[in-house]
């Protein structure tokens, strides 16, 4: 009977990994590969995850057809792994039709924040607009971005030497990937632990990216001239539905795009906390 054999062969699997046991190891950065020593795992205690997902993606299925879903997907999907690796996100991988990036170390929350921020701009000026000219589709392309972090666990499982793949466990992944499909059409969306570590950024970089640029699209007037705190605040806070499952109540959203003037030196200011506000 096949389920006893299957049963069978969990059970001996099951009985090899439990003699294996587990062997935690810190790290403070996000290796490239996982590991595959048997029973081994890396932990990585301050990691921040990044997921873009493509908003409405089954819409575009049933109505468009395979070869705009095909074009759809292409140009999402290259152009946000371009954006994560710009950005040094340490390791990038493709979940469902969704992608992400991990990034860890130094000034990771600074990368991290400036590629949510990237990714959610050039979906509406690069992504979009080329899907519309090699389709002439009428289905909007647009993102959702969720941002996270916390504790992640990482080896390489899977089947035998053949299809091993890692396995990110932890929070981060999945609560990023939940706050990028509670993001509608090209927002960005990040729990209430990332707010509060935007808040303690540094006077320019907070500039950057907690308030509005105040030009008003004019080049000579607002950017990083204006201090932080005189123009609009870009999050604001929605409350997270009970059934996601999250460990906070509250998420912050943020809709803008970087500025057509002064998107390039807030970006820059993000970064490298270099600037003129204080
Ligand atoms: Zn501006």
């Amino acid at each position: 009977m096949i389920l006893d054999d299957v049963r069978a062969d969990v059970s001996s699997q099951l009985d090899a990994q439990s003699e294996l046991g587990v062997q935690i190891t810190s790290h403070n950065d996000i290796p490239e590969k996982g590991p595959v020593n048997r029973g081994l795992w890396f932990q990585i205690p301050q990691a921040t995850a990044v997921f873009a997902d493509l908003k409405s993606s089954t819409k575009l299925n049933a109505t468009d057809g395979p070869r705009d879903a095909a074009f759809a997907y292409t140009y999402f999907i290259r152009a946000m792994t371009v954006i994560l690796d710009r950005f040094s996100a340490k390791y990038i991988d493709i979940q469902g039709d969704g992608i992400f990036g991990l990034f860890s170390g130094r000034g990771s929350m600074f990368h991290a924040a400036a590629c949510a921020v990237t990714m959610r701009t050039l979906v509406e000026r690069e992504v979009a607009p080329r899907y519309v000219k090699s389709t002439k589709s009428g289905w909007n392309l647009t993102a959702g971005i969720g941002v996270d972090k916390g504790v992640l666990l990482v080896r390489q499982l899977g089947l035998g030497e053949v299809a091993q793949n890692e396995v990110w466990a932890g929070k981060p992944v999945n609560t990023a990937a939940k706050l990028s499909s509670l993001a509608t059409s090209n927002e960005v969306v990040v729990s209430e632990r990332v707010l509060a570590e935007y808040k303690k950024f540094s006077k320019p970089r907070q500039r950057a990216l907690l308030w509005s640029c105040g030009c008003r699209g004019r080049a000579n007037q607002g950017g990083l001239s204006i201090p932080a705190g005189q123009t609009p605040n870009l999050w604001k806070k929605i409350p997270v539905p009970k059934d996601t499952g999250l460990d906070f109540n509250h998420a912050y959203r943020m809709q803008s795009a970087w500025c057509q003037k002064h998107g390039a030196e807030l970006c820059e200011a993000l970064l490298t906390g270099k600037g003129q506000a204080n």
